[in-house]
Order: C-alpha cells, then structure tokens, then sequence
C-alpha cells in the first residue's frame, strides 16, 4: 500500500468497516466456544449499544461449564443482537431506525428481535446457515448488506506517531 498518510499503515476505514470491527473487538467478550459473535447498533454513526452472546449476568460460562445444548443450540448464553437490544433497553437508548453492525448472519429469534425493535439495516460479514433471518428481514424490508471481513489488524502504529516521540523535554 503506497501514498498512506503519516501514522498509517492501512487506508482510513469508512463508517461500515469502522462499526464492523467494533462488532468483531465486541465478539471477543463471547464466552460460548460455539459461536463468537458481536453485535453493534448505531444511529447517525452513534454507537447506541454493544453486544456479544453470553450468559446471563451472574450466571455460569460456557466456557467454564460447558455449553447447555438443547435441540442441538446452546441456550445458555443471549445472543449478540439480544444483548446489545437489552443493553440499549437498560440504558434507555431508542434504537428504532437505527443500523446493526453484526459479525454473523443472525439466527432467526435475533432477526425477530432486531425487525420489532425496528432496526432498518443490517450489515454483516459472515453467514449464519439453516436459519430464516434472511427472509424475515427482507420480508420487512430490512436492508441487508454483506461486506467483506475488515483486516484483523488494528492500526496503532505507536512508534512512528511523533507525538509519542521522546524529545529532550520529555522525561
Ligand atoms: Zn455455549
Ligand atoms: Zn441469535
């Protein structure tokens, strides 16, 4: 990559790789090996609420415990899409509207959530089999769009800020 600007190793990311990868750094917080997914939802390029799948507040891990596999799904954990439409729920946070930034093709019950909450758009980078998300939501005229995967990397080069350069007034 050539004609990056100073302090840049990869080009800016624009707003939907931006808001993806939050969805992805999200997805680290997941505790069922299963699945890791993140979910981010956002209005006028404001993050509204994150969230990962996992277990309810209090309540055993999966990764501790074990899955709890019922019907060949874990239940153990909430979903990303679940989490991050009760987190804007608890915090009081209107998400009608709004866009969600996922990191899997959601299951069917999240799909059902985000289309009643009235979540208007859905990107998202990785497909989910076997489920009806897809036609839900385009039965409710929930604009999909799947982009591809942002670079794993983040680009914080400290080093070669200048601002974090040690002068001789530095200390
Ligand atoms: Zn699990
Ligand atoms: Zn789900």
């Amino acid at each position: 990559m050539t004609n990056l600007p100073p302090g840049r190793t990869q080009p800016r990311p624009i707003w939907d790789e931006y808001f993806l990868k939050l969805a992805m750094m999200a997805s680290e917080r997941s505790t069922c090996p299963r699945m890791h997914c993140g979910c981010v939802l956002v209005r006028n390029n404001n993050v509204l609420a994150t969230g990962y799948n996992g277990s309810l507040p209090g309540h055993p891990h999966c990764e501790e415990e074990g899955c709890l596999v019922e019907d060949n799904h874990c239940i153990r954990t909430n979903h990303a899409e679940a989490n991050a439409i009760s987190q804007a729920a608890h915090n009081g946070h209107e998400v009608a509207d709004a866009i969600a930034y996922i990191t899997n093709m959601s299951c069917t019950n999240c799909a059902k959530l985000l289309i009643a909450a009235g979540i208007k758009r859905v990107v998202v980078f990785s497909d989910f089999h076997d489920t009806r998300a897809t036609e839900f939501y385009q039965q409710s005229g929930v604009k999909i769009d799947k982009l591809p995967m942002p670079p794993l990397n983040i680009d914080y080069d400290l080093k070669n800020f200048t601002s974090a350069v040690k002068t001789e007034k530095s200390n």
